[in-house]
């Protein structure tokens, strides 16, 4: 461990490009990619962060390296999504620490399963539950433990259908003073602008349907419709 605190497996940093999601959607940002996830969703839009045969050897980068390739891609943003997979699994709090040295506002995405310590040093905080669509199964105890750590959080699910959106009521219901995203489905390598654009009119009119989501943003993936599925949007 040196100053810099734990090398982390870095798939990806990349930017500037728009944050594509959720409450901060629409910001300029960095993204920085950690390898890992304790989770497999069956629609995982960043398999080359965790599945075994699409993960490709991620680098291992202390805190001043991440931080040099943040700056020689962009040396005036200042703002860094950290990512995955899922970055919960690592000690990021070193990192966090360094990026709030150098004057970056940290945003942090995770799905709700671990909730280190490091997460209410963040600037702000993206939770994603996953919904049944996922295959995953719902785990309310890690969900409620990572929103009493996270700095600033806020909620979003991915829809796919109703079964989803159901989900989210409950996790509305659960947690109702969070802000919450509904993000329209993206099966990446299957969807293109039709079925995105699609599913969100059908999310949009569905979740207008439900007066209990009546304070809920509903939303694509911006970088999606922007760039298309490619990595490093
Ligand atoms: S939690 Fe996120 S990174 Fe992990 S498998 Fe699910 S969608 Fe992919």
């Amino acid at each position: 461990v040196s100053s810099g605190g734990p090398a982390l497996p870095v798939v990806e940093v990349f930017g500037p490009t728009l944050q594509g999601e959720g409450r901060v959607i629409g910001l300029r940002t960095m993204f920085v990619r950690l390898a890992g996830c304790d989770w497999a969703c069956s629609w995982c839009d960043t398999p080359y962060a965790w599945r075994p045969g699409d993960l490709a050897p991620p680098e291992r980068l202390g805190a001043p390296a991440i931080l040099e390739r943040l700056a020689q891609l962009d040396a005036a943003c200042r703002r860094v999504t950290l990512s995955g997979g899922n970055p919960a699994l690592h000690d990021c709090g070193p990192l966090v620490a360094a990026l709030h040295g150098r004057g970056y506002a940290v945003h942090v995405e995770t799905q709700g399963s671990r909730a280190p310590a490091w997460l209410g040093s963040a600037d702000s905080v993206t939770v994603s539950p996953k919904g049944p669509s996922s295959g995953m199964p719902p785990d309310w105890e890690g969900l409620a433990a990572t929103l009493r750590v996270a700095a600033d959080p806020d909620l979003k699910v991915v829809v796919f259908d109703g079964a989803d959106l159901d989900f989210a009521l409950e996790v509305r219901r659960r947690h109702p003073g969070l802000p919450l995203t509904l993000q329209a489905g993206n099966r990446v390598g299957r969807d293109g602008e039709a079925e995105l654009l699609g599913r969100l009119r059908w999310l949009a009119g569905a979740a207008l349907a439900r007066p209990e989501l009546g304070d809920v943003r509903v939303l694509p993936q911006l970088h999606v419709l922007l760039w298309g599925n490619r990595r490093g949007a």
